[in-house]
Parts: C-alpha cells; structure tokens; sequence
C-alpha cells in the first residue's frame, strides 16, 4: 500500500499558535452571525451508534481496502470560503490557517468553539479518509479534550472535503515538554515535578479512557498532543489514529516497537501491544523531560538503539546496563535517580533487551503506568524532599547512604561515585581522587582556564577541567607535551612540495637547501631524505677541488678543495702556496 508513503508525517508546521484563534479577523470574511456561535450537534446524533456494548471500536487485524473516490471536490476551500457542515446543514467560514502537516490544513472559523481540518486534494482523491470519518461519526465519543470529529464538512457542490472539530488550546508536546529544559523553561516554566506527573496522568488517563473504547494511536504523534496545563490537554488529529481497520496516519521511528524495525516492514495495523510499548515510550519522555530512551551511541543512530535496546540507565545493584550502552552522565542520571524505584524498574524491564516487559506480549499497559504515576505523585506531595520535587534536581537523593562530597569546581556536593577518580597518561592509569582532585562529571567536561594556540592556526583553545588535569600531571610525572596543533589543523591536509602526497599540514617542514637558495615545504619523510641527501651533497663538495695551484718548491699543480678553502678562510690562514708533498718534506 504505497498510499501510505505520502500520509508519512513531516514536521508538523504550525502557522500561527493554537490559542491566537480567534484573535484575527480577515475582512473578505462577514461578521459572524449570531446563529453561528450556537453549538453544533455531533453527527452521531442523526447517524446513531450501530456499535453493541460498551466498546464501540473494535480491534481489527486487517487493513480496510481503500478505492479512488467518487466525487472529487474542484477545488479546496481556503481562508476565506465557505464549507457546509453535513448533518448540521449550516455553513461555517474558514478563517485563518492554524496548522499544516501532509494530508491537511486546521483552519479557524467563523465559530471559535470549532476548527476546520480540510484536506488536501491528493487525499481526497481516495475513498479512505471519507469512510473513515464516517466510520467515527457514527460514535459520540466524550473524553475531555480528545477532538473527535463532529460532522462533515463539505463544499458548495456537496463534496466532502475535511470535517469539523472542536477547537483546542495549547503547544504541542513537542515543543514544550519533550524539548527538555529549553521546551519547559519556554512554555511552563513555574513547572515542578508534582505538574509534571499531574501533566502525565491526564494524558495516560485520555488514553486509558480511549483503549477503553477500543481506540488506538496506532503511532502515536506526540506533535498531536496540545498542553494548555496539567489537566488541560488536548488530542487532536482524531482522524490520524487507527480505527479499526483504518491505519494510523502518522509513522515516526521515535516511538516504534523494536520488533518492528527490525522486521524492517511497514505495518499498517498495529496491535494492542505494540501501542503499549507506545505508551511506555510516551511515559518515560514525559517523566524524562524530552529524553529518548535508548543510548544512541557514538553514530547517533536511532533505529539501531532502538533495535538494540540499548537503555542506558540501571535499577538496583544487581542489573546491568545494555551492551554497548554509555552510561548517561550529567543531568539524565540525576533526574533517573529521583524517579521512584517502581517507575525505575518498570522503565528499565520495558526498555532494556532482557527485561521481562521488554518481550513481545509482555508489556505494561497504560493503567500500570497511571498507577506509577500516581503513587509517584503522591509520594511527592507528602515527603518533605524539595529537591526530588525539582524538574532538573542538581544533584542524586540524599539516602542517607551515599557519601557527598564537594566538587572543586562548581562547588556542588555529589555523591563520590559523581566524581573523576582516575584519568589514563600514556597507557598508566593515574589516582587523581588520591592527589586531591575533586572534580564532579559534569565539570570534567565543561572549559577549564588553561588554553593553548594553534601553533597553525594561530586560535586559542580552552582545555576541558579533564584535559587540565591531564597536563598538570603531565608537567610532573610524565614528559607530556604541550598540544601544539587544534583538532582542525590536525585534519587539514597540504600536497608535499616534494613527493606531492597531501599530508596533514602539521607534519610538514619547511626545508631550506643552502646550496640553491631554496625553500620548500615538505613532509617529513621528505625532509628527512632530503636532510640527508644535501649531506652528503655537501660532503660531496667539500672534497672536491676549488683552484688548482702550482707549487712554488717543485712547480707540480696541486688543488684546493672547498673544504680546505671554507677552513683556511674560518681560521683567517692564507691558502698554501706549497703541494701537500712539499709541505709534508719540509715539516
Ligand atoms: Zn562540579
Ligand atoms: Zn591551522
Ligand atoms: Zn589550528
Ligand atoms: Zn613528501
Ligand atoms: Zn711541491
């Protein structure tokens, strides 16, 4: 089903924020009417629910087969126009655009409880999102802040081209919470932990209510997900969740099942469990702020941790952590640690390779992690520990157990185990805990005050506190030099004037041939050959003849070499006037 390629969720673009609404007027568009500003029904009103029992939706395995449409709107309605709401039988004016993603644009309308979500002619082109809101129309659904549709909207010519929505406040989960501390600090910023499970069990209650029903994301989009407050949250795009046998409409590798990447297929129905390890996913980024769960290693690679599973954070003493898996250092293990032990050990048992909700069939549902949720957030609001309430806590709980000693540097407390205790000099491991060093993870690799030029170059760099250490060690211990070139000059290459390699530009050399008066730029193996060749050129020429002389004793010619002549003229002699024979006679 290569339809499906094109509903693959791009950036979400937002054009103007959700709660800008019904701030702006267009003036092509007439004054609301008063009639306008009375609700509108739910479409199920006329239409009825034709579901038995309480769970309206059902879980289906198979997808719907999907046909080209029959009636294919002209053109789209835009800001401006009117669209027909189906069963209400009342028009509605589209005003500004609020959202944009692949398959559809959000407009406000001339109704500020309702938005607009019109869709985009290529989708229209095909059967699949018009029986499928039909298919949801059919059911009332009444979970707070869950933007199921409430009718149809079509154009003049009664063609079907979106459906109408209840409006919905807020930023998206992406831009707030799962940015981490910039996302917070924008958005929520008076937010403490007790908000942040406050924040989480309103949205895992939305979607225990939503399973309930038989609802499913299918792939949950987290940019679907608007925050107005800790209990004030909104889903939308309804439309993009998988209903029944209507695949979800999203795909993103972030919250995808191991199982499915490595099987490497698309599929377009997923399973109850499957949406489960989601949710799982989903818990851990919102009591992490924004944090993914795996350790993506030295290529940054997603799809490989996710595959691996390589969680990088421990429970207890007896686990260990994934193979290959770094372990996290600065302010991730820090928020970890202040997590309760039950949340720890259900993360870790979902997210590492051998945990015993990491298989298939086993994982936690959305009710166990509620009851996490909701145990940690009771748990918050009757001890008296403020720095376990604090969204980002500067340092591990004080247990009473560990040891806290103080950092040199930033003058934090952490605990013993948060420090530098040994850096490797050449091959030796040296005990710099023991030297008195006190220097805490974090710190290691902040920018010390000790700095080198670029002998290259010619910039300055700052050491990290690490690399500091390193040198002042050095300086006693070992013969450890003095950096001379930056990591960049290090990777730019030259062409040797000689044998016309490219060579890293700090290995070169410039060598001057006397002789010539020349100057070159060589590497070092060419300096070397040539250092030695212009030796013996110079040897060479010390032993050959610079005049010849006759002898004033016997007459026979004799020669001066230039050796001879460079040392008669330094020691300020006159040359011989007498051949070596002569000259060995008379003496
Ligand atoms: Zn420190
Ligand atoms: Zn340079
Ligand atoms: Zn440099
Ligand atoms: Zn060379
Ligand atoms: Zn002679």
């Amino acid at each position: 089903m290569a339809f499906l390629d094109s509903f693959k969720r791009r950036r979400e673009t937002n054009v103007a924020e959700v709660g800008n609404a019904n701030t702006s007027t267009t003036n092509q568009i007439p004054k609301s009417v008063d009639l306008n500003q009375v609700p509108f029904h739910s479409a199920a009103d006329w239409l009825g629910s034709t579901a038995q029992g309480v769970k309206p939706f059902k879980i289906i395995t198979n997808p719907v087969s999907v046909g080209q449409s029959i009636k294919v709107p002209n053109y789209i309605p835009k800001t401006g126009k009117k669209v027909i709401t189906k069963y209400n039988g009342r028009p509605l004016w589209l005003k500004e655009a609020l959202m944009t993603d692949h398959i559809s644009v959000t407009y406000a309308t001339d109704n500020a409880d309702y938005f607009a979500k019109v869709y985009t002619l290529d989708v229209l082109r095909l059967d699949m999102l018009e029986n499928k809101a039909n298919r949801m129309l059919r059911e009332k659904i009444e979970i707070p802040g869950v933007c199921w549709p409430i009718d149809i909207l079509n154009d003049d010519n009664g063609y079907f081209v979106g459906i109408l929505v209840p409006a919905s406040r807020g930023v998206q989960l992406t831009r707030s919470v799962f940015n981490g501390a910039t996302g917070l600090s924008q958005f929520f910023p008076q937010w403490n932990k007790n908000d942040l499970c406050d924040l989480t069990m309103t949205i895992l209650d939305k979607i225990r209510k939503m399973h309930d029903l038989g609802l499913l994301f299918g792939c949950i989009n987290p940019a679907s997900i608007y925050i107005a407050d800790t209990k004030d949250v909104y889903f939308v795009d309804t439309d993009c969740w998988q209903i029944e046998g209507y695949p979800a409409l999203s795909r993103n590798q972030t919250f995808t099942p191991p199982e499915l990447l490595r099987d490497n297929k698309t599929q377009l129905i997923y399973t109850m469990d499957q949406e489960n390890y989601q949710i799982g996913v989903l818990t851990f980024m919102l009591m992490m702020p924004g944090k993914f769960p795996y350790a993506k290693g030295r290529n940054a690679n997603e799809r490989d941790s996710i595959m691996d599973m390589s969680f990088p954070f421990s429970v207890g003493g007896g686990m260990r952590r994934s193979r290959d898996a770094e372990r996290p250092s600065g302010i991730w293990r820090i928020v970890w640690d202040h997590l309760p032990y039950q949340m720890c050990d259900g993360f870790y048992n979902t997210f590492h390779a051998n945990g015993k909700y990491a298989k298939p069939g086993c994982r936690l549902k959305t009710t166990d992690w509620l009851r996490m949720s909701k145990d940690f957030a009771n748990t918050l609001i009757t001890s008296n520990r403020t720095d376990s309430q604090s969204m980002f806590p500067r340092t591990f709980r004080h247990d009473g157990k560990r040891v806290f000693v103080r950092c040199n540097i930033c003058g934090q407390e952490h605990p013993d185990y948060y420090f530098i205790h040994s850096i490797h000099v050449q091959q030796e491991k040296i005990d710099i805990w023991e030297r008195g060093y006190r220097i805490c993870l974090p710190c290691a690799g902040d920018q010390s005050n000790m700095s080198f030029k670029c002998e290259c170059c010619g910039r300055t760099f700052y050491y990290t506190n690490r690399t500091k250490v390193l040198h002042e060690i050095g300086k006693s211990d070992f013969d450890f030099k003095k950096q001379r070139w930056c990591k960049d000059c290090k990777k730019r290459t030259i062409k040797c004037g000689h044998c016309g390699r490219e060579v890293p530009i700090y290995q070169m050399r410039e060598f001057e041939d006397r002789l010539r008066n020349l100057r070159t730029s060589v590497c070092g193996n060419c300096f070397k050959e040539m250092i030695e060749k212009s030796k013996q050129e110079k040897e060479a020429w010390k032993n050959s003849p610079a005049r010849w002389v006759s002898c004033r004793n016997c007459g026979r010619s004799f020669s001066i070499t230039n050796g001879e002549m460079e040392y008669f003229n330094r020691k300020g002699y006159n040359l011989p006037t007498r051949c070596p024979n002569c000259r060995k006679k008379r003496y």
